[in-house]
C-alpha cells in the first residue's frame, strides 16, 4: 500500500481492484484486475509502484493499434447529440 490516508481530502485509503479506462481517439480499452489504492471519500486513486508506467505502456500500444484486434470486444460506442430528439 502506497498511501493509508488520501492527500486530497484526508480520506481512508483502501486497496481495491479496479478497471482502468483507457481511451484513444474513440476507441475505449478497459484494463481489469488493476491494484490500485482508492479513497472511500473522494475516489481518489494511489498506484503501486510500476502501475502507472504498465498502464502507459498499455496505452502506448493501443495506440499503435496494431495489437487492438488481439483485444476482446465487450460492447459498442454510440454518441448522441444532447440536444437531438431521442
Ligand atoms: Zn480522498
Amino acid at each position: 500500500m502506497i498511501v493509508s490516508k488520501c492527500t486530497i481530502c484526508g480520506g481512508k485509503v483502501e486497496e481495491r481492484v479496479v478497471s482502468e479506462e483507457i481511451r484513444v481517439e474513440n476507441d475505449f480499452v478497459v484494463i481489469e484486475n488493476v491494484r490500485a489504492g482508492v479513497c472511500v471519500e473522494c475516489g481518489e486513486r494511489y498506484y503501486p509502484p510500476g502501475v502507472v508506467d504498465r498502464l502507459r505502456n498499455i496505452e502506448r500500444n493501443i495506440m499503435n493499434r496494431k495489437k487492438l484486434k488481439k483485444l476482446d470486444v465487450i460492447g459498442s460506442t454510440y454518441k448522441l447529440r444532447y440536444d437531438a430528439t431521442f
